[in-house]
């Protein structure tokens, strides 16, 4: 081969810079939380096939950061992880977004831990391909701070994904040229109450006038979209310590913690009636309607997230009881698992579904058998509540009436 042939060759020959999936987790009070475990089962499954489709050997990275954080280790690597990272250090005891943000950027940054990592992409690695975090209170922030800190881009609330190549045209990131992008992965996150599906893609500016790159394609995911795999005491792993620079001044110090439990014990209660916007032809009217139903059914009551932001125009007392964050379920609320859940006028949107889908019986009443509630129901009853309910009320009341005169 001709010298210049073969520096042709080698200008062709494509350098990856990005490589892993990383996984970034949370613990609570010793254990690793139920999300993490998910995004480590959804991470394993998409490079199991992207390794074999392209037939490569990049990881699963999971990424811990806190104090005695070592003993998670190990779980993490029988969950999924191929690798776990952990940085250890007082400072990192409590969640707190600007030193987690410093930490986990410098760790993505650091090309040296590929040498135990993956040392065949030690000279070449510069970020990783993609990264993961939770949609919850701390990755949803979290996850912003950390990819704006690496000059990429995000998405937020996913509940699938795909990895693909495709085939690209637009004005502005390929300048009308029809492109291909490889690696491309796909996040999907429902809107409009989940009757919609939004794609959103990272990629890279291709347009000669603008070029830029986007990595990692980082997003953060929906408690409950995904499963774990199953826990395999078997598999092996490379754990590593990284000693994470902390010498700047903190701005916010946490010298102790008090978490304050939610006013509402759903952890206790059998029975949850939540409501949505299904109230809203006559609010006031609906939500004593519902009080009763629940009253009778010995349930606590619950909202979707919509109800909290105080829509509807009712009476002091119903507002400041019902519609408060407190009573949200869902992925910015809370997560039950009672024994009978009823969901009145409520759409299913997934977001609400994350925090009720463990429920062991549903029952919904909607007029729209169209909603997404219908799939998580054991029983759909298609109707008004303004007519269905007081049937139902009238019905508890007549069952509780006969039992009570048997008995006496
Ligand atoms: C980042 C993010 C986080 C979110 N987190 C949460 C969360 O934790 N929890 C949550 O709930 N939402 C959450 N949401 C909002 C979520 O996406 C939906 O918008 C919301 O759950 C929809 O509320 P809804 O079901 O009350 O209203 P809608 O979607 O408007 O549904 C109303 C339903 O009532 C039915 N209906 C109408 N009239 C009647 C009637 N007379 N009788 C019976 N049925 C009737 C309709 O058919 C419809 O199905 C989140 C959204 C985002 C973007």
């Amino acid at each position: 081969m001709s010298k210049s042939t073969n520096q042709e060759s080698i200008s062709n020959h494509k350098i990856e810079k990005y490589r892993h999936l990383y996984v970034i987790i949370e613990h609570f009070e010793g254990q690793v939380i139920p999300v993490s475990l998910e995004m480590l089962g959804e991470a394993r499954r998409l490079m199991d096939e992207f390794n074999s489709k392209y037939n490569s050997t990049e990881k699963v990275v999971a990424v811990v950061l806190g104090n005695n954080v070592r003993k998670l280790c190990d779980d993490l690597v029988t969950y999924g992880a191929d690798s776990v990272i952990y940085a250890d250090h007082e400072e990192l005891k409590y969640p707190r977004n600007d030193i987690d943000t410093k930490v986990i950027v410098q760790i993505a940054n650091d090309a040296k831990i590929m040498k135990i990592i993956s040392p065949e992409y030690e000279n070449t690695f510069v970020k990783p391909r993609y990264m993961f975090f939770a949609a919850d209170n701390i990755g949803r922030h979290l996850s912003s701070t950390v990819l704006a800190e690496l000059d990429s881009g995000l998405a937020s609330d996913i509940n699938k994904l795909v990895i693909s190549d495709l085939d690209i045209r637009h004005e502005h990131k390929t300048k009308g040229q029809s492109i291909r992008y490889e690696k491309i992965l796909e996040m999907y996150r429902p809107d409009f109450s989940g009757f919609l599906w939004t794609t959103i893609l990272c990629l890279d500016n291709k347009n000669p006038e603008i070029l830029r790159e986007y990595h990692p394609q980082g997003c953060s995911i929906i408690p409950g979209a995904f499963r774990p795999i199953e826990k395999d005491n078997l598999r092996k792993g490379t754990i590593v310590e990284y000693s994470p620079n902390i010498d700047q001044e903190l701005k916010i110090k946490i010298l102790n913690r008090k978490v304050i439990k939610r006013t509402i014990d759903y952890e206790t209660c059998k029975i949850v009636v939540s409501f949505g916007r299904g109230i809203k032809d006559n609010p006031e009217q609906n939500i004593k309607l519902i009080e009763e139903f629940a009253h009778l059914l010995g349930a606590e009551i619950g909202i979707t997230l919509p109800l909290s932001k105080k829509p509807y125009q009712v009476s002091q007392n119903l507002d400041s009881k019902y519609m408060i964050a407190d009573r949200v379920i869902g992925t910015s609320g809370s997560k039950i698992t009672p024994t009978l859940y009823v969901a009145v006028g409520l759409s299913g949107a997934v977001q609400h579904v994350a925090g009720m889908k463990e429920s062991e019986m549903v029952i919904s009443i909607n007029t729209d058998e169209n909603s997404p509630i219908i799939d998580e129901s054991d029983i759909f009853i298609k109707g008004r509540m303004e007519e269905v309910v007081p049937i139902l009320i009238e019905q508890i009341k007549k069952q509780m009436s006969s039992i009570s005169v048997r008995s006496s």
